[in-house]
């Protein structure tokens, strides 16, 4: 049976993050996509330049027509701007998706460096979504606004800040170490009582607008399919670097392009 994976997310009208880089990757990965969106922003590969807010009861109104009518085999979250939906995200999944699995993707700030959570926003985030997530994927910035603490430079600090995102309550913590002060970018899973690297090397690369989201989209995938964290983790990387090698072939906008999924 073909897996349903619905997206929780803001809306990329370039395309290249976002709900929209979401489902183009649940049909990459070969599963049924859905989208409930929480924001509009107007934006390019250049930046942001204007978000526009769902009501956040319109938010839960999505997520309860999703529910009523189709089987949800997992759910990623990405963009949810603000305490209210971040509340509005967690009553609606808490009383639909039981049992359910949860990407949580904590997107702070885009590419370009605009904001697309309200700082008050963090707390909720932490006490009503972490706890429902299955798997969280923060980069090292993310991880170090949720601790409340320095971010990360070294594998150590990674080592010890996964181990203080499962106290929040998420069963499976990746932190992405694309941001290290070094030509390696290793990411750190802890899942299932032991950490474990996964290697990568930096790509020399302007096509990275929105590859947290394809990224926390394909492990979406692949946990709906069956897989547990580390299998989907790994699917999901071989997935996106394919994704970033391929994006050579597109012609889009001036800034940072899109991966090609
Ligand atoms: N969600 C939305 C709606 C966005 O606009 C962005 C970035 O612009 C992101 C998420 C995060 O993008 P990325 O995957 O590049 O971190």
């Amino acid at each position: 049976m073909i897996a349903n994976i619905l997206s929780i997310a803001g809306s990329d009208p370039s395309g290249g993050a976002g709900i929209q880089a979401d489902l183009k990757t649940f049909a990459a990965r070969g599963t049924y996509g859905m989208a409930v969106i929480t924001a509009l922003t107007a934006q390019n590969t250049q930046g942001v330049s204007g978000v526009h807010l769902v009501p956040a009861s319109f938010v839960a109104d999505q997520i309860r027509a999703v529910f009523a009518d189709i089987r949800v085999d997992a759910v990623k979250i990405g963009m949810i701007a603000t305490a209210e939906i971040a509340e509005a995200v967690a009553d609606a999944l808490t009383k639909h998706g039981e049992g359910v699995p949860v990407v949580v993707d904590p997107v702070m700030v885009a590419k370009g460096g605009a904001s697309l959570l309200a700082a008050d926003a963090v707390e909720a985030l932490n006490r009503r979504l972490l706890p429902l997530a299955t798997l969280i994927t923060p980069n090292l910035p993310e991880a170090a606004a949720l601790l409340g603490e320095a971010e990360a430079g070294d594998r150590d600090t990674m080592a010890h800040q996964a181990e203080r995102l499962l106290a929040l309550g998420p069963r499976a913590v990746l932190i992405k170490g694309g941001h290290l002060p070094s030509n390696e970018s290793p990411d750190v899973l802890a899942a299932s009582g032991r950490l474990t690297w996964l290697e990568g090397r930096r790509s020399a690369t302007r096509n990275t607008h929105g590859t947290g989201c394809t990224l926390s989209s394909a492990i979406a995938a692949e946990l709906g399919k069956g897989l547990d964290p580390l299998q989907a983790v790994t699917e999901a990387k071989g997935y996106i670097a394919a994704a970033i090698a391929r994006a050579e072939e597109l012609s889009v906008g001036a800034g940072h392009g899109p991966v090609h999924h």
